[in-house]
């Protein structure tokens, strides 16, 4: 399928959600994928809200991009912060950073940081839209296009699910649609600042999110996801790929410095094979 055609098939579920699921929101992270959809929807669906959740512990870069998003399209996409009251109790009884020092407090501080305030900012929603790919992770790979979210009472629609990273990356050179500055820099993922680091090469575009534990249960809590038995860490050989890609961007970024994604590169990720491509994207997979 041509990205025309897949973006045809975006307007068409959009369209549907739009019509059918009112009042409905988009939970912008404002990573590359999410960009797409903050696009097409600031373009097209003003009947659809957006918004976003702080943490408090966000890169500098991705609140520039909250500002070039408003400036860019006329819009100011409200943002949730969580309740203080936990995250003080929380920092005192565990202090600042110990989301390294377990899963459990780990997955406690985005409970508090993130998972609280998105049900504050779905309530009152029939559908939210997130910008989930199921190549992005294990975790990922059984997710529905359109699936009702039991969590949080609602339908749950993720447009780009099948999308490739060389989709989004095309997408937001065709129309010249802003990123965030971190993914010339060798981060494939991007959320929370103390959570997230560049990749190296050979390793997967997911290896950047809370390094420090097993792929196999890297989520949040705002998209638990459907383990699968048989899942499987991603291959040697595709790591090795994706490596190649990182250290051939990680350079022409030094060379080139930011440049959009717009150089050509010799290869590219497309539902992880690697391949020959005109897109210089980065690697890159939706926070959260
Ligand atoms: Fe806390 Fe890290 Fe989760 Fe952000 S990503 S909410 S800092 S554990």
């Amino acid at each position: 399928m041509s990205l025309d055609q897949k973006i045809t098939e975006v307007r068409k579920l959009l369209d549907k959600v739009q019509a059918d699921y009112a009042p409905a929101a988009f939970a912008n992270s404002f990573g590359a994928e999410d960009m797409v959809l903050t696009d097409i929807i600031a373009r097209h669906y003003p009947d659809i809200g957006m918004f976003t959740l702080d943490t408090g512990r966000l890169p500098e870069e991705t609140y520039s991009l909250m500002k070039e998003v408003a400036d860019r399209y006329g819009i100011r996409v409200p943002v949730y912060f969580p309740d203080p009251a936990g995250v003080e109790a929380y920092v005192a009884q565990n202090g600042p950073n110990a989301f390294y020092d377990s899963v459990e407090l780990r997955k406690s501080c985005c409970h508090i940081r993130k998972v609280e305030q998105l049900k504050r900012a779905l309530g009152g929603k029939r559908a939210w839209i997130t910008g989930l790919r199921r190549e992005q992770a294990p975790t990922r790979k059984d997710l529905a296009q359109s699936e009702f979210d039991a969590v949080n009472g609602l339908q749950k629609f993720s447009p780009l699910l099948d999308w490739s990273l060389s989709d989004v990356w095309a997408y937001l050179k065709q129309f010249d649609v802003p990123y965030n500055a971190l993914h010339d820099k060798g981060y494939a993922s991007i959320g929370c600042a103390p959570c997230t680091r560049a990749i190296t090469p050979g390793e997967d575009i997911r290896a950047g999110r809370w390094w420090w534990e097993d792929p196999e249960i890297k989520e949040c809590g705002l998209h638990p996801g459907k383990r699968r038995a048989s899942a499987s860490v991603i291959s040697v050989e595709k790591k090795s790929s994706m490596g190649d890609l990182a250290l051939s961007q990680q350079s022409q970024s030094m060379e080139k410095g930011v440049e959009k994604g717009v150089e050509k590169v010799e290869e590219k990720v497309e539902d992880g094979v690697e391949k020959k491509g005109e897109h210089g994207e980065p690697l890159v997979t939706s926070p959260g």
